[in-house]
């Protein structure tokens, strides 16, 4: 009741939840504590949570923060929703975010704006910046996102808080609405590692809904307070300390090497070449695998449907006036990369690229066990200052791309402040070591 009080006094200034669940989240909260009396709870029953609006829900709109989806009610939920209600977890609400998770500011939700609960005159980040302001302005504890590109961890960085992205395949992605389906990653927000970890291990481990879910048990958070620096071997890519990071957050991630470096943790600097083309590559493979995703869309399966004439007449129709324009901007992209004569120039080629990108990574684990870089060049921008410039706002991720592309997980926490902002680092670790990567992170924290 508290956080639904807060939300409802709140989240006027914010704009975080697109939808709020009183009734629903009251009726979990008294399961929950019936839970409880039995001595059957966990540590996360009761607690409650925000879930990015791209995840299904039974009963409850799932919109991508798109006027298509206006009206969609799923008649199933998510996997990571089933298991946060078997879990006594009261889901708050849905949180807003770019249309279809396609933005890097929130700016394209087809409904509102969502602010940075540091200067609300400035961009939460995104896509899921709804989950990360949330968590932010204490509206929820813990939150959802999910990340294709950075999703997760950027808008974590320009808000201050904790944001996890686990190894591709560890989290379920059934009921999530597909973007990119071999980049898109389940995570949470949280105040902290020991939260995030928690909320971690709740919602990962195998899932037979799910084609690519890996056959592993859930990330475990019991070891995570056990680790040391000392002897850690941490690389930093020069690639992502460049001049398009802004001295600032550049000094706050090198000053976090150095309290690493003084407690035993050997630090060196090193090259990833392949790190930038890593906006180039992702550019193409991201919008052509959205281009095939959003198909589905048509007017006649969900949501939306406009007038118009004949089943092609009511598609076409549909679409025009369901997606915004950055949807639309991709859907282009990534049928022209995938067209015949022009597949072997782009999506192929992005593809080499990527496998390129693995190896330098795998090559760089292998003397490593931690890349440090920052999460976000820049800290938190001016809501409208780059909207109108969407080459811009993409070339902003090149610190986070490498991570989906490689299938690595990611995680990104508070290491100080850049212009009064909170500035995010980036730890990455080689894939299925999310164990120990929350571990890593849990020490520097
Ligand atoms: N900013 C990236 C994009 O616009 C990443 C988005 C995401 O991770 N969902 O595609």
């Amino acid at each position: 009741t508290a956080f639904l009080d807060r939300i409802e006094s709140q989240d006027a200034a914010y704009g975080a939840f697109l939808k709020v669940d009183r009734a629903g989240a009251l009726e979990s909260a008294e399961r929950a504590q019936t839970l409880v009396d039995r001595g059957e709870g966990g540590a996360l029953t009761g607690v409650p949570i925000a879930l990015k609006d791209n995840m299904s829900t039974t009963g409850l709109e799932t919109t991508c923060a798109s006027k298509i989806l206006k009206g969609y009610v799923p008649p199933f939920d998510a996997t990571v929703v089933s298991r946060l209600r078997e879990m006594g977890m009261p889901i708050l609400g849905k949180t807003n975010l770019d249309e279809f998770a396609m933005g890097t500011s929130t700016e394209n939700s087809a409904f509102q704006l969502t602010r940075n609960p540091w200067d609300t005159e400035r961009s939460p980040g995104g896509s899921s910046g709804g989950s990360a302001a949330a968590v932010a302005a204490e509206l929820a504890p813990l939150s959802l996102g999910s990340d294709t590109g950075g999703s997760i961890r950027q808008p974590a960085a320009l808000c201050g808080v904790v944001g996890f992205k686990p190894t591709y395949g560890r989290c379920s992605r059934y009921g999530l609405i597909a973007f990119g389906s071999s980049l898109d990653q389940i995570g949470p927000f949280a105040r902290n590692v020991e939260d995030c970890a928690l909320i971690a291990s709740a919602i990962t481990g195998h899932d037979p809904m799910d084609g690519t879910s890996l056959e592993m048990a859930p990330i475990s958070s019991e070891g995570i307070k056990n680790g040391s620096l000392k002897g850690l071997r941490v690389a930093l890519p020069k690639e992502m300390f460049g001049e398009a990071t802004h001295s600032e957050v550049a000094a706050a991630v090198h000053a976090a090497a150095e309290a690493m470096r003084q407690e035993g943790a050997i630090v060196e600097e090193v090259s990833i070449p392949t790190i930038s083309l890593g906006v180039t590559t992702y550019y193409i493979i991201a919008p052509a695998e959205a281009s095939s995703n959003l198909a589905r869309f048509d007017g006649i399966r969900y949501g939306f449907r406009a007038e118009g004439t004949g089943h092609i007449g009511v598609v076409e129709r549909t679409r025009a006036e369901g997606f915004g324009h950055e949807v639309k901007s991709r859907i282009m992209v990534g049928t022209y990369a995938l067209s015949a004569g022009y597949y072997d120039a782009y999506y192929l080629r992005a593809q080499q690229v990527r496998t390129l990108m693995q190896q330098e990574f795998e090559r760089t684990f292998r003397d490593f066990d931690v890349v440090l870089s920052p999460t976000s060049p820049i800290p938190a921008f001016r809501l409208g200052e780059l909207k109108n410039d969407p080459m811009a706002l993409k070339l902003l991720d090149f610190c986070t791309i490498p991570a989906n592309l490689g299938g690595m997980p990611g995680i990104s926490l508070n290491c100080g402040f850049a212009e009064g902002l909170p500035v995010g680092l980036q730890l990455m670790a080689p894939v299925m070591q999310d164990e120990r990567l929350l571990q890593i992170a849990f020490s520097v924290e």
